[in-house]
């Protein structure tokens, strides 16, 4: 029985026919020779990752596809995107996804990235461990101007408002709560005195001296969106009897993997953008074979190029990810591996966004009934095996193959 699984994401990888590409999705129209090779040993089909017609996003999509139903388990971004760079988070703790932006004297808001600045870790240093009435603040830079901050003590709750507008021209929102709940009415003072703060230390900081005399805007306004309440995660271990890693470069799987138990392996290159070294990601995969069960690798630069309105990076991207597949196919051909190949939603190239149209989902390896279908893409994968399948259900399905599904009944 072969226990390898190879579970790769390409974020955003559904699309529809572009005209400008013979009405084919950029999918189909990519030249994906490996891809199509697993598709011919496997069996594939459609997966809608939350609900049919339901729009999702990467979030809840990842946590979807583990297993890990998002309306019970997704409390918002924030504690993902903390984990993501590093940060540890108990239960009860309250994170938050943010930006060092730029206010002018008014305190309006005249540049959300701080003129695209390289490292906000100076500054994310300045105000951790910060405290605020009975709750210390922790705070650590992101890639660019992103930092993730989290609350620790205090008995806290994560149903308050943003203070980011999300939009230019206007001032720092004050945080309010989503109700009469005193917790949230504690926290959303706390984010106001933390957001204060922040600006004030911001303001003082030696990096902006410097920037101000540079003449580049300074990074004075701390951004707060996304709040979320840790939770208890059952560990992927616990759930699947996996000893599983993750490869990604984004923040936000990487955070999503550690939360759920899964060892995040480092590799150079890897940076979750479209410039990311899909070969690094491989070799990461094959060097790290003996010591765990299931990999799960994600790609992020399908999603990019689409919310860019870029179809022919998009296709490109997907070719490029593809050349490096060969080892994977051996594995499969060879009855080593198991590989599902998927995405987390569909994002339109023409939209430039997320939709909920279903995404190809191909599952290649020993045991898996083979079906008609020789080419991955959206419309071959309507005729495949699978039919239409629940991202919830996904993690089940790998379990019957690899024969852990426990039995119902006697
Ligand atoms: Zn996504």
């Amino acid at each position: 029985m072969v226990h390898k699984i190879i579970f790769i994401v390409f974020d955003g990888l559904g699309d529809r026919p572009i005209p400008q590409l013979n009405n084919l999705t950029p999918l189909e129209s990519a030249n994906t020779p490996n891809l199509d090779a697993m598709a011919a040993v496997g069996i594939n089909g459609l997966i809608h990752t939350i609900e049919r017609s339901i729009r999702p996003g990467s979030d809840v999509s990842h946590l979807s596809l583990f297993g890990y139903d998002p309306r019970k388990y997704y409390r918002g971004r924030g504690p993902f995107e903390a984990a993501g760079v590093g940060m540890q988070l108990n239960e009860g703790d309250i994170a938050f996804r943010g930006n060092v932006a730029t206010i002018d004297d008014k305190g309006i808001i005249i540049d959300r990235r701080a003129g695209r600045i390289d490292s906000v870790e100076g500054l994310a240093q300045s105000i951790n461990n910060l405290k605020i009435d009975d709750v210390t603040v922790n705070a650590k830079a992101g890639i660019g101007h992103r930092i993730a901050v989290v609350l620790h003590g205090g008995d806290l709750s994560d149903e308050i408002t943003d203070t980011d507008p999300h939009h230019l021209e206007s001032k720092i929102l004050i945080s309010t709560p989503l109700g009469e709940n005193p917790k949230s009415v504690k926290t959303a003072k706390i984010v106001n005195k933390l957001t204060k703060k922040a600006n004030d230390i911001f303001s003082h900081h030696q990096v902006n001296k410097k920037r101000k005399y540079d003449k580049l805007p300074e990074a004075n306004c701390l951004l707060l969106r996304g709040a979320g309440k840790m939770t208890h995660f059952p560990s992927f271990k616990e759930k699947y009897d996996f000893n599983a890693c993750c490869i990604a470069g984004g923040g936000l799987y990487k955070g999503i993997a550690k939360i759920i138990g899964m060892t995040v392996l480092k590799v150079s290159g890897a940076t979750g953008k479209t410039n990311t070294s899909a070969k690094n990601k491989i070799r990461t995969l094959i060097d790290n074979l003996d010591k765990f069960d299931f990999f799960f690798i994600h790609f992020k630069g399908a999603d990019t190029c689409s919310e860019d309105g870029d179809y022919i990076g998009k296709k490109q991207y997907i070719e490029k990810v593809d050349q490096e597949l060969s080892p994977i196919v051996k594995l499969v051909y060879r009855n080593q591996a198991i590989c599902v190949v998927t995405g987390d939603h569909s994002t339109s190239c023409r939209l430039k966004s997320h939709t909920a149209d279903e995404v190809p989902l191909l599952v290649a390896g020993a045991d898996v009934r083979v079906d008609d279908v020789s080419k991955m893409g959206e419309r071959s994968a309507q005729r495949g095996g699978l039919g239409h399948i629940d991202g919830r259900h996904l993690m089940r399905f790998i379990d019957n193959i690899v024969g852990k599904e426990p039995l119902y009944g006697n």
